[in-house]
């Protein structure tokens, strides 16, 4: 009797494999914790990782110890890989918390279901550490540039950043100003992140290719993520019916939010497993286009979801025009980025004001307060 001939004993024996090589992990962490604790540190547990990673990752990862590494050079971590570290940096930061108070369809909703910008993000992090987990990537590196790829989006999302994108001179990409918070604008000097997880966060979005098949990941992960839950905050806000998405849609994808979901993440790892690229086959990739489509143009614009939008830019483009005519009114930590321009400082606190600071710095700027007696 084979194993080849009887599949259920090749997932015994695989589950069985499995098992040995957690137990031999548990171990050799442990034999290492030992040792620190004796004061031996001459191995460190990253440096365990780092060959963890070798051994059991695909050929087409991306191994932390091969990473082109941080604009300012750091002593590593004796934990953390470098990825891990990234991470954690993003995770902590303000930039990050900020996200619960930012806008994802619905503008300040007040229903507790409703995604934020930081659910939005959470769930872009679990689908694309999900795949990258199947085809034995590099799962640290994936969820750093899932954590990391909305850092900049504006208050009140698209309203907002096209409010931006038509008032600051150059323009305004979400992606670009992502990119901005982890190298110059968290905490006055950026995250120093490596170059790995800033190539992901700016290329989650647009024509350019990310450089590895976990920035990849995250560039399908998102379209997955928004795609599915805004239809579903859409059918909770009474914009949709679950039976208007196009049959087709249905047929090829699935009825539920849990069957879309799963049918795109399971055609992406058996379309991309063993490669060294990350593909949706032509039917679920096109089917999946038409439902971006139809979401276009029946809740992103002119529904009863964006009735609000034109007060959202109204508010953006207003706090751009006082914070050009009064600089002095951009708090410290913005002012002393030695940015180029006025309009640079202002866009950039701006773009980083939550849905929640911005109008109530609005209000306080240009609503007369009642006389109080
Ligand atoms: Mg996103």
């Amino acid at each position: 009797m084979t194993a080849a001939k009887f599949p259920a004993c090749e997932k015994v024996l695989l589950r069985e494999r499995r098992f040995l090589k957690f137990v031999v992990y548990y171990n050799q962490i442990l034999f290492i914790r030992i040792r620190i604790f004796k004061g031996d540190v001459s191995v460190k547990i990253r440096e365990i990782t780092e060959n963890i990673e070798k051994q059991n990752l695909s050929k087409y990862a991306a191994l932390s110890i091969n990473t082109k590494g941080r604009l300012i050079e750091e002593i590593k971590c004796d934990i953390r890989t470098d990825y891990q570290r990234d991470r954690d940096r993003i995770l902590h930061s303000k930039a990050f918390r900020r996200l619960k108070h930012k806008t994802q369809v619905f503008i300040s909703p007040e229903g507790d279901h409703y995604r934020t910008r930081l659910t939005h993000t959470l769930e872009v992090s679990q689908i694309a550490r999900t795949i990258a987990r199947a085809l034995r990537l590099n799962e640290d590196l994936t969820e750093a540039i899932a954590l990391g790829h909305d850092l900049g989006h504006t208050p009140f999302g698209h309203a907002g950043e096209n409010a931006l994108d038509e008032v600051h001179p150059g323009g305004f990409k979400h992606n670009e100003q992502s990119l901005r918070v982890v190298e110059i604008l968290e905490g006055g000097k950026g995250l120093n992140l490596t170059y790995e997880v800033k190539d992901g966060i700016l290329k989650h979005t647009g024509d350019a290719e990310p450089e590895t098949l976990e920035g990849k990941i995250v560039y399908f992960s998102d379209r997955i993520a928004y795609i599915n839950h805004d239809i579903d905050d859409a059918i909770r806000g009474g914009i949709l019916e679950a039976s208007s998405i196009p049959e087709e849609c249905i047929r090829i994808l699935g009825f539920t939010h849990k069957e879309r979901i799963n049918t795109m993440i399971t055609d992406i790892i058996n379309e991309s497993i063993g490669r060294n690229e990350i593909l949706m086959s032509s039917i679920v990739n096109r089917t999946t286009n038409e439902l971006r489509k139809f979401m276009f143009e029946n809740v992103y614009v002119g529904s009863a979801a964006k009735k609000e939008e034109k007060k959202a830019k109204n508010i953006i483009k207003s706090l751009y025009e006082y914070y050009i005519q009064n600089p002095d009114e951009i708090p410290s930590e913005i002012e002393r980025l030695k940015a180029v321009d006025i309009e640079r400082l202002a866009c950039d606190y701006i773009a980083g004001m939550s849905d929640s600071f911005a109008i109530s710095i609005f209000t306080r700027l240009f609503i007369p307060s009642p006389w109080q007696v």
